[in-house]
């Protein structure tokens, strides 16, 4: 009997289930050949949402020295999220009016993808990254970075060394956060009395209405609805005043606030986006009750596709690495005999096995030399822009994919 849990952020008691995955391995723990034969930890993978706040988070049940280990890969960025950074850039800077006297800071700054087009617009920045090694790449780049955890205590820190940001940035972080109030409030802390603050986040709603389930996994702690963001930031004396619905990861928020006393206004799109999840009844518990049922329809349509595939002879594979694939793949129990490999672009990953089903990792060329029959795109966000780079396979007539919400075929 485990202790019962509570809630990351209000610390009210769990109880409600929005779906509980069983047993999985963590998500980015990919294996060595020699390590296949090994016992290989799995954790309970159970979602809650909050009666009081909201949030919906998975059971801490990981030790964290465990977790913090899988930190220090490079993430591996693709073409659209890179241009998805340098038009941020280009527009914050633009709209508010940063400069040579300005300082950005980003939280979770990794190579320094973000940072550099800031810089090279003449603006001061500042990249915060725990995975030294990822720093230290963002460093031989240019872009200043502290190898850091971040939360009040560093926060604390910069502020006696001078530095507050007039613009501070936590794209895709908050979710990742193990104390949340803790970051939380060093966001607070290292904000200037005027400056604003950019947060980029999963949209709950999107997660639920698409049954994104694939995107719940041991490292991604919190999935935020714009209510809950804005209670979360509220608690640490920040107040929303603007929020974009974003295409990114299958879809996001991007949620813009202030300090409490900085008396913008919310924009219309603010009112809209909150009648808008009201109405979609994210601020209902029993709401939450039916996302399970539509996994677990996720779960046998994916299943009965490969059992089809597989009586007809036919060879399946996967593209994409990510932590989301590792999600499905082993909630529906797939194993090699049911796709023969998984392709990644990144270097660091091939030649190693996906944890749980032990798919082996290849380079996309292998494609070529084994002609498969259908590849299932488990970066299903980014499936156009996959299609589109893996134009080739149609030569042979290999056919896309797409396991969530239920298995599509492109054709
Ligand atoms: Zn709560």
């Amino acid at each position: 009997m485990t202790a019962p849990q509570t809630c990351h952020f209000c610390a009210a008691r769990l109880s409600r289930t929005v779906v509980d995955l069983g047993e999985m391995p963590l998500a980015n723990s990919y294996l060595e050949e020699s390590q296949l034969g090994e016992p290989e930890p799995r954790y309970p993978l159970h979602a809650r949402v909050c009666d009081q706040c909201f949030l919906v988070q998975v059971d801490d049940v990981v030790p964290p020295e465990v977790i913090f280990g899988h930190y220090a890969y490079f993430s591996s960025y693709s073409d659209s999220w890179v241009e998805h950074a340098r038009r941020f850039a280009q527009s914050a800077t633009r709209e508010l009016e940063l400069g040579p006297d300005s300082l950005v800071i980003e939280v979770a700054s990794n190579d320094g993808y973000l940072l550099k087009h800031f810089r090279d617009g003449g603006v001061p920045v500042l990249g915060i990254e725990p995975a030294t090694n990822v720093a230290a790449v963002a460093q031989a780049a240019g872009v200043p970075t502290e190898a850091r955890f971040f939360g009040s205590e560093f926060a604390s820190e910069l502020v006696a060394g001078s530095r507050q940001a007039d613009l501070l940035v936590a794209m895709n972080v908050l979710a990742h956060v193990p104390d949340l109030n803790d970051f939380v409030a060093g966001l607070a802390t290292v904000l200037s009395p005027r400056g604003v603050l950019v947060i980029e986040v999963q949209h709950l709603l999107r997660l639920i209405e698409s049954v994104q389930f694939d995107t719940i996994y041991h490292e991604h702690f919190s999935y935020f609805s714009l209510h809950t963001a804005e209670r979360v930031l509220n608690a640490h004396g920040l107040e929303v005043f603007d929020v974009e619905e974003l295409p990114t990861h299958g879809g996001s928020l991007r949620v813009w606030a202030t300090h409490v006393d900085s008396e913008r206004s919310a924009s219309e799109r603010l009112l809209s986006l909150r009648e808008k999840e009201a109405a979609a009844g994210l601020l209902d518990p029993l709401r939450y009750g039916g996302f399970a049922r539509d996994v677990e329809r996720c779960r046998q349509s994916f299943s009965d596709f490969l059992v089809a595939a597989s009586a007809d002879g036919k060879c399946v594979v996967a593209y994409g690495a990510a932590a989301k694939g590792n999600t499905l793949l082993n909630f529906c129990g797939v194993t090699v005999s049911d796709m023969a490999y998984v392709v990644d672009r990144s270097p660091h990953k091939q030649g190693r096995f996906l944890p749980g089903s032990h798919l082996p990792i290849r380079s996309p060329e292998y494609f070529m030399q084994t002609r498969p029959d259908y590849i299932t795109i488990l970066p299903w966000n980014l499936r156009d822009e996959i299609v589109a780079q893996m134009e080739v396979v149609r030569s042979w007539g290999a056919r896309f994919v797409i396991p969530v919400p239920v298995v599509e075929i492109v054709n």
